[in-house]
């Protein structure tokens, strides 16, 4: 027994174990990366030195060059300083209260009405309380978000002070059958003493369960200071970061966590009311570290598939001759893996897709995709220039399609490729080659 162990332990690791050089070599780029992306130099150090400790002396898999082996442990690294995914903690009683704090602009009225669109989808009954009273389109706009969602919204006249609002609004709510009460409160452009003070005082009259702050991902280093100074006054007990949608990589995320150590609960991606998803640790490392999604990928592929394979994978990803038989291949390896809606966002290209469709839709495209596939000849597939009219149509009555469907996947494979190139270009704003 102890020999087959060795076997594979042989098979797997015997690349040797990282050196110190390999690993500085690896974290120069690394610092880079996080600093670009925003992550406060203190934390970078911190964190860095953390991995350094770790990786020096670690095995190198075969599949993998320590370059990228060093990678991998910064992203599992990170994914740690991240944290778990958390949820909504709503113990006691209900009506159960949630606080949204944080500065103008942030997203908190959005946020307040994504928040209880979701938690009603949960079987919440939600309301919403108009708590910021000195802008009075900010009660107009939560009112009407609230109308779109069909959500009640409380609110009272201008001369009402937001402590006595947020009493009765718990009050209403007990009244009315509402399990949760989302507090809609006032920012500034900054953090002054009489923002904080009512904050205070509404977090002393209300016991809420939950005061989340509420962070712009665009704000980077500003952001962390307003966290700091929110967490002290207040005792925060989560973040929700918002338009991670734009450019933002969401580097003051690790520094807000390191800082304040409250967890991640929710990420905002888009100004639409469902456009709120619980954090995913996984996926903001990815995006941090800049390297696109590709490095969840081989993460998973690790996960599910031998080393090997994975490099195998890798190799095809990377590669700019791409064909429909390896896409047709990928897609197979990849269901194995998991549920194809979440594998698909993490393929380049298909993150938008993925987002749109039910698991189901998913898998009947996915199923739509390979029928197609299957209808070609193996010169249609290595060579799908030559596919005429009549060839489409011959393909989409085999796969029980219509040619526009087949026109739609030769479309989206075209794009797919192009992606392939440009990451094997060095594209895409990963710091150093990450296939060989
Ligand atoms: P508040 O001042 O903190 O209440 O911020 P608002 O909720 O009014 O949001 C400010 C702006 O940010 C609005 O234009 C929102 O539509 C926008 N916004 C909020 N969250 C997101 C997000 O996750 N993504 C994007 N792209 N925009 C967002
Ligand atoms: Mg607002």
């Amino acid at each position: 027994l102890t020999q087959k162990f060795q076997q594979i332990f042989d098979r797997l690791g015997r690349r040797g174990v990282l050196t110190e050089a390999d690993v500085d070599a690896a974290l120069r780029e690394i610092r880079l990366a996080l600093l670009e992306a925003d992550v406060h130099y203190t934390v970078v150090r911190d964190f860095l030195a953390r991995v350094r400790e770790r990786a020096v002396g670690a095995e190198v898999l075969r599949s993998l060059t320590p370059a990228q082996q060093v990678v991998k442990i910064v992203y599992e690294e990170l994914v740690k300083t991240l944290g778990s995914p958390a949820p909504l903690h709503l113990a006691g009683s209900p009506p159960h209260g949630v606080m949204l704090v944080g500065l103008q602009g942030s997203g908190k009225t959005t946020t307040a009405a994504k928040l209880a669109l979701r938690m009603r989808k949960a079987g919440q009954r939600p309301l919403l309380v108009a708590a910021d009273v000195y802008r009075p389109a900010a009660i107009d706009q939560l009112e009407l978000l609230g109308k779109q969602l069909n959500i009640p919204v409380y609110r009272e006249g201008p001369e009402a002070n937001p402590v006595d609002i947020a009493r009765r609004a718990m009050r209403f709510a007990r009244d009315h059958g509402h399990t949760l009460v989302i507090l809609d409160t006032a920012g500034r452009l900054h953090i002054d003493e009489e923002m904080m003070a009512e904050l205070e005082a509404i977090r002393a009259a209300i016991r809420p369960e939950e005061i989340l702050l509420v962070v712009d991902a665009m704000t980077g280093q500003d952001a962390v200071r307003a966290a700091e100074a929110f967490h002290r006054r207040l005792s925060l007990t989560g973040l929700i970061l918002t338009k991670l949608d734009g450019d933002a990589r969401g580097g003051a995320a690790i520094s807000i966590r390191a800082v304040t150590g409250v967890p991640i609960k929710f990420i905002g991606v888009g100004e639409k009311p469902d456009q709120l998803e619980p954090f995913q640790p996984e996926r903001l490392a990815s995006r941090i570290l800049g390297m696109g999604d590709v490095l969840a990928l081989i993460e998973r592929a690790q996960e599910a598939v031998e080393a090997e394979k994975a490099a195998e994978m890798a190799r095809k990803l990377s590669r700019a001759e791409f064909t429909l038989e390896d896409f047709r291949e990928q897609l197979r390896m990849l269901r194995k893996m998991g549920p194809l809606s979440q594998l698909l966002e993490l393929l380049p290209g298909y993150g938008q897709m993925a987002r749109m469709l039910s698991p189901e839709e998913a898998d009947r495209q996915f199923k739509r995709i390979e029928a197609i596939i299957n209808s070609m000849t193996p010169e249609e597939r290595r060579n799908p220039e030559i596919l005429n009219a009549s060839r489409k149509r011959r393909i989409a009555r085999g796969s029980g399609t219509t040619v526009q469907e087949v026109n739609q996947l030769l479309n989206e494979f075209r794009q797919l490729q192009r992606l392939m190139k440009q990451m094997k270009a060095g594209r895409g704003g990963f710091p150093f080659p990450f296939f060989r």
